[in-house]
């Protein structure tokens, strides 16, 4: 599919927000040099944070792709391929074996890694008779849309940011959610317990149930489509469908087996250059010095600095502290956590919804901060105050 040839030149392997942007930023500084976009999926470009909050944008689920895989070629003039999956990456020969309609093999000169991570699985005694949806594409959006009857009993697994998102955007679409997760409140990694107390309220409001301090361990089939669900303290609850948002895995498995350096992530350096000179990494399955960073402000700047270096001109990666906005219309957040295992305490202000909480080292100097409410306006000046990420 495209104007182009597929292969040699630059191949980029996945079509989501990190293998998209870099080829429109490569686009926008040469048009000329062959490039390749090969994808497991249907190669429609899309926005994944909007699978989130689709109900509260009033959005269908097919109003959420932005362009077909035709339309993204012609206008990147690249060739793609889509429902194609890498599944080995000779570095001796600069050659991918892929697998899709045909087996292929397609040669690279530059290969980029932009595969994306896998949720983590749910697993408790009976679950593997329950089915318990992930969403982390469209693809997986499209399907859990599709089997969800109107006002369904959902079981939410994980009060993280996907979660919590999920649990208001759901209630939203008129569903009844209940969520579980065993930190003490939600946004636990990411809030003091003071704002993680206020979403908790913000969400019972909205009509979400949650049980903090609490797993799932037991979950068996219950007649018709419904299943059943036993908390660790006995409680059980009957539902119709279940979404798991445990945290998700940087797909590294292709990358281990072609020889790369791999930790929690592929890792690059600051060039996004992997331990192959000719193999760079972005986006979720990455991991850079400053760790995995899943998200799309991060994943955006990755793609700006590695276009530059692809089209010749070497420019390091460098990140300032990039505040994450919670998409919980009924408590807005924004969060820029502290690094992680840091010592120091969260000093916390404001009235009732209206929250700031900082987070000072011990040394004085704020790491990183917590916003409700109003408050979230001033994410970008206090920003600004915040350490980079990667200087
Ligand atoms: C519901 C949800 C809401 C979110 N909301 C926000 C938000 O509000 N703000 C924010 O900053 N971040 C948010 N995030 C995170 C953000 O969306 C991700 O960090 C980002 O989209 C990851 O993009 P990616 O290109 O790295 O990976 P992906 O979008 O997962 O793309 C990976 C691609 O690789 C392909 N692939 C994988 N393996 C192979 C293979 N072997 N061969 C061929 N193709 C392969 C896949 O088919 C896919 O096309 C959210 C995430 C989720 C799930």
């Amino acid at each position: 599919m495209g104007a182009h040839r597929e292969g040699s030149g630059v191949v980029i392997v996945g079509s989501g927000l990190g293998g998209y942007t870099l080829a429109r930023e490569f686009r926008k500084l040469d048009r000329l040099r062959p490039l390749t976009l090969i994808t497991a999926d249907n190669g429609e470009m899309y926005s994944k944070p909007m699978l989130s909050n689709a109900f509260g944008q009033n959005k269908a689920v097919e109003a959420l792709v932005q362009k077909t895989a035709e339309q993204a070629a012609a206008e990147l003039a690249i060739g793609l391929l889509p429902r194609h999956r890498v599944t080995a990456i000779d570095r001796a020969a600069s050659m991918l074996a892929v697998t899709g309609a045909e087996e292929r093999q397609i040669p690279y000169e530059q290969l980029v890694l932009a595969l994306g991570a896998d949720p983590r699985p749910f697993t408790a005694a009976g679950s593997e008779a329950v089915p318990v949806a992930t969403v982390n594409d469209l693809d997986g959006y499209r399907s859990w849309r599709r089997d969800l009857a109107p006002a369904a009993r959902v079981l939410l697994i994980g009060a993280g940011l996907i979660g919590c998102e999920f649990a208001n955007d759901l209630a939203i679409g008129g569903h009844r959610v209940t969520v579980i997760e065993p930190a003490g409140w939600p946004l636990g990694r990411l809030l003091p317990a003071a704002l993680g107390r206020l979403l908790h309220e913000a969400l019972e409001q909205a009509g979400v149930t949650i049980h903090t301090g609490r797993s799932v361990v037991r979950m068996a089939p219950a007649g018709g489509e419904g299943f059943t669900a036993v908390l660790d303290d006995g409680t059980e609850l009957a539902f119709d469908r279940a979404l798991s948002a445990i945290g998700l895995a940087p797909r590294t498995a292709l990358a281990a087996t072609a020889g790369l350096a791999v930790a929690r992530g592929i890792v690059v350096d600051r060039f996004l250059r992997s331990s192959d000179p000719a193999i760079f990494a972005i986006g979720d399955c990455a991991e850079t010095e400053a760790g995995p960073l899943p998200f799309v402000l991060p994943l955006m700047a990755q793609a700006r600095a590695l276009a530059a270096t692809l089209a010749g001109h070497e420019t390091p990666l460098s990140l300032p502290a990039l505040p994450v906005v919670v998409k919980t219309p009924c408590l807005p957040l924004a969060v820029c956590p502290p690094p992680a295992g840091i010592g120091g305490e969260w000093i916390i202000a404001g009235q009732g919804r209206d929250q700031k909480a900082l987070f000072q080292g011990t040394d004085g100097r704020p790491l990183g901060f917590a916003l409700s409410g109003a408050a979230v306006a001033e994410r970008q000046a206090l920003a600004k105050d915040m350490p980079g990420l990667m200087g």
